[in-house]
């Protein structure tokens, strides 16, 4: 039986995924590769006026958009970890002259976790969250590749 892994990213940090935030900022590496969902719990991140009309336009969308969009308690998407390195690798050099330039959503001091083809769920699907990289029951797995499936999945409205 087909079981995802699941990343809890909290909002409004996971809307800001399923619209092109393309690096996850966390505090430990990990060495998953291949498809994860996208998963928003209850608790969200009290980031601020500034920096949620930051993200807004980062993403595209009115403040207005952004909260209709809310979803939490729920798998929101289906995306696939395809690299991550730490922004001080000097391999690696995320920043010149303070400037992030691997991705504007990365942050100084993190794991960058780099995401790729990420496909939103039309019907976010209810499920409860976890710390780290925690699998999906196969129920919820189910349900949610159920939509990714289909050729086309577009933006939840
Ligand atoms: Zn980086």
């Amino acid at each position: 039986m087909t079981t995802l892994k699941a990343l809890s990213v909290r909002q409004p940090w996971a809307l800001a995924i399923c619209h092109g935030k393309d690096t996850e900022n966390r505090t430990r590496p990990t060495r998953h590769r291949g498809p994860i969902a996208i998963h928003a719990p209850k608790a969200w991140d009290d980031v601020g006026r500034f920096t949620l009309l930051w993200i807004a336009d980062m993403i595209g969308l009115t403040p207005y958009q952004a909260a209709e969009r809310d979803h939490r308690g729920a798998v929101l998407a289906v995306a696939e970890i395809v690299g991550c390195h730490r922004h001080r690798d000097s391999t690696h050099p995320c920043h010149a002259d303070g400037a992030p330039i691997c991705s504007p959503w990365a942050a100084r001091g993190y794991w960058h976790w780099q995401l790729a083809n990420v496909r939103p769920l039309q019907h976010p699907v209810p499920a409860r969250g976890a710390a780290g990289l925690w699998p999906l029951p196969p129920d919820v797995t189910a349900a949610v590749l159920a939509q990714t499936e289909n050729a086309q999945s577009p933006l939840p409205q």
